[in-house]
């Protein structure tokens, strides 16, 4: 299984994303012709996406062949060593020269609908609970491919005059017909920190969104005209009440719930003992030792995000080994904001 642990030569966490290598092509998929001929091509896969999930085989994600004409809303993902699919025999019977390309088409029903529809059997990933378990290359497939079903799904219309607008580069511009504006599936920038006190323990909070006893580290977005740096800071004490210094930057993880780039760190306060949470978002603050919060999560009696997130990273990375937490063998409820798996910044809702 994928481990946060490695200490890589730069000190930054190890995700579950990390490593893979997906081509995307960008000069050829402007050529409004691409889609159609990778579409056609021998040994060209499809993730399919039903809402936020997609089908898994074993521990692979499922990647069809691609047949019949082109479905509206298919995006070329890029090309990928055949190597690391996990129907590679199947792919050089095929003739495929390396590479592969992978095409996303996406359903807008989710998973639980489809599988009430008659495909029972079928187990599904989903990224913020699956995406550990998962290879690199199928959970940054999986996450590219959601990120830009997202975008999609909140960009129909012109923001600057309304118009229906339309796809260009093979899934990855819309432009308006009317006034010619053109739109990117950009990604929102937040920041996710792990504080430390000067003996070493860790703040955790919990919000008043998830369920009780769920502990994680402080997220939130970085507003307009300001730094990381000003971002991190100000959601810190806004939200537990303590001055952080010495922060560090441990990583970034994609997080397409709809569109956000977690920025991971640590930082350090000198004060722990004004912590407080914020008696909005956040119902608790708790200062945990290593020990503490490894027997408080092996008991059941705090839960963690899931180790797919950067968040889990950043605990685990502090601990020095992996938490084995009760409720990592259980699915989250439904609450609103849990199904992020890592704390939501303020104003990020699932679909
Ligand atoms: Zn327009």
């Amino acid at each position: 299984m994928h481990t946060h642990l490695r200490d890589p030569a730069d000190g930054l966490l190890v995700l579950p994303q990390d490593g893979a290598r997906i081509d995307r092509r960008d000069a050829e998929r402007k050529r409004p012709e691409w889609l159609s001929e990778i579409w056609s091509t021998p040994g060209t896969r499809v993730l399919r996406l039903y809402g936020r999930r997609a089908r898994l085989s074993g521990n692979r994600l499922e990647y069809e062949s691609a047949s019949g004409p082109l479905p509206e809303g298919a995006v070329a993902l890029g090309a990928v060593d055949p190597a690391e699919l996990p129907d590679a025999a199947a792919a050089a019977e095929l003739g495929a020269a390396a590479p592969v390309h992978v095409v996303t088409v996406a359903h807008p029903k989710p998973a639980d609908e489809q599988a009430a529809a008659g495909t029972t059997g079928t187990t599904w990933a989903d990224l913020a609970f699956a995406g550990s378990q998962l290879t690199p290359l199928d959970a940054a497939l999986l996450t590219q491919a959601l990120a830009i079903t997202a975008w999609h799904a909140r960009t129909p219309f012109c923001a600057s005059c309304g118009t229906a607008t339309e796809v260009e580069v093979s899934g990855w511009r819309r432009v308006c017909p009317n006034c010619g504006a053109q739109t990117f599936p950009r990604t929102d920038p937040a920041v996710i920190t792990a504080v430390l006190d000067t003996d070493d323990r860790i703040l955790l909070g919990s919000a008043h969104r998830w369920e009780t006893h769920r502990y994680s580290t402080f997220a939130g977005f970085v507003e307009a005209g300001e730094s990381v740096e000003a971002a991190l800071a100000r959601e810190i004490e806004e939200e537990a009440g303590v001055v952080v210094s010495d922060i560090r930057y441990m990583g970034s993880q994609s997080w397409p719930f709809p569109r956000s780039l977690m920025l991971g760190h640590f930082a350090v306060t000198q004060d722990a003992s004004v912590a407080r949470p914020d008696g909005d978002e956040i119902r608790d603050v708790r200062w945990f030792t290593r020990a503490e919060l490894a027997e408080a999560a092996e008991a059941g009696e705090v839960s963690l995000p899931t180790r797919s997130s950067i968040s889990r990273a950043l605990i685990e990375r502090w601990h020095g080994s992996m938490i084995d937490a009760v409720s990592d063998a259980k699915p989250r409820p439904a609450a609103r904001g849990a199904a992020n798996g890592q704390p939501g910044p303020r104003g990020q809702q699932p679909r």
